[in-house]
């Protein structure tokens, strides 16, 4: 008798008519059909022979066919006896120690990040993203880096507008002169400065067209994330809004910048005191299984949860926003991607987040 062990690590996710198989060792995912989800239970049960055995002969060879996706995709392997399988399964459960994962700035002004400097290292935060509509200088951005010296803080990502001083020097200075920011995003840059090539320490990247903050929480495959530690978050928490803390514009403490709800304005407050506030982590545990459309969708557990924009359709009895995402054209239904913002159903949120403007 044969039996076909699946690794612990490729995570199937079941939606309403496809399954999304996650290979959370190599970082893919790959469609297919819901009877496949069939087989791998079967498999997980009875011999291969055993499975055979109850199918006519166009089947089997289904079955077959089958057996070699999951054994040429590595997604496990055959053995010889069912007393061979006592394989552990994977711990789906998710741990973190601090309190603060991402912070989260639209940056108004530099000197703000000196004060907040004790408040990154109590809360340990690992990221943060600044989101500037000034153009930063060539100090700024060394500075940036440099405020968070001693801190736990591992990356940094900047997004900032263009402006003429960036050049291939201004990029191997700032190269030289920082440690923690990975990923550079220079926006409204009609002309590349310079071919870039992949000796930095981050990330760069020149884009023509303008960034607004108000473009977060567009849902794309191009966006989906297979690995590990956010597959397991997304299990279990939000998978956007879990331990993060955000500064809008005006200096509004949110969950994230662009939701309604202000637990108090960093001028007068710190990151410490408003995330302690009654109702700041109301969403960190609202999963994709209970959205509407999500939780029945193949994509749910690699996909972004906005909280901010949504159908504003379905809300629980804890009176919590559980709408669809309002920036995504999917339908896990027909298994159809359309543009969003053109759907008719989504119009009367459109207007009342004043997103006309993005058709
Ligand atoms: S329905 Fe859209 S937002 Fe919801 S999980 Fe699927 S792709 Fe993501
Ligand atoms: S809740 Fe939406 S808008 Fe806010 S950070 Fe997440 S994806 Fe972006």
């Amino acid at each position: 008798m044969r039996y076909f062990n699946i690794f612990s690590t490729i995570f199937i996710t079941k939606g309403a008519h496809r399954i999304l198989v996650s290979d959370l060792q190599r970082n893919t995912s790959e469609l297919y059909p819901l009877e496949f989800y069939d087989l791998i239970e079967e498999l997980k049960k009875k011999s291969i022979e055993e499975i055979l055995e109850t199918y006519d002969r166009e089947s089997q060879d289904i079955v077959q066919e089958y057996l070699e996706i999951l054994l040429e995709n590595e997604y496990g392997f055959i053995t010889e006896n069912d007393w061979d399988r006592n394989f552990p399964p994977l711990s789906y459960e998710y741990f973190e120690p601090n309190l603060i994962n991402d912070l989260v700035i639209e940056m108004a002004d530099i000197s703000l990040l000196k004060r907040l400097k004790n408040s990154v290292e109590n809360l340990e935060i690992r990221h943060l993203v600044i989101y500037s509509s000034k153009p930063l200088t060539l100090e700024e951005l060394i500075s940036i880096d440099y405020t968070f010296t001693s801190s736990l803080l591992s990356g940094i990502e900047i997004i900032s507008p263009f402006h003429s001083e960036i050049d291939l020097e201004f990029i191997q200075e700032l190269n030289h002169g920082t440690e923690r920011i990975y990923s550079l995003i220079f926006f409204q840059c009609l002309h590349k400065p310079f071919k870039i090539k992949d000796d930095f320490k981050f990330n760069l990247k020149f884009v023509t067209e303008p960034i607004k903050i108000s473009s977060c929480g567009k849902v794309d495959m191009k966006y989906f994330n297979t690995n590990l530690p956010k597959v397991l978050e997304a299990l279990n928490h939000n998978s956007c809004l879990h331990k993060k803390i955000s500064i809008d514009i005006e200096g509004n403490i949110k969950n994230c910048p662009l939701m309604q709800e202000s637990f108090g304005k960093i001028q007068n407050i710190s990151l410490e005191e408003a995330l302690a506030q009654p109702g700041f982590k109301r969403y960190w545990n609202i999963t994709k299984d209970s959205i509407e459309d999500c939780k029945d969708c193949e994509f749910r557990y690699i996909c972004t949860d906005c909280r901010a924009y949504t159908e504003r359709s379905h809300y629980s009895s804890e009176n919590l926003d559980i709408s669809k995402p309002l920036k995504c054209g999917y339908n896990p239904y027909t298994n159809e991607w359309k543009e969003w913002s053109k759907n008719p159903l989504k119009q009367k949120a459109i207007h009342h987040y004043e997103l006309q403007k993005l058709k």
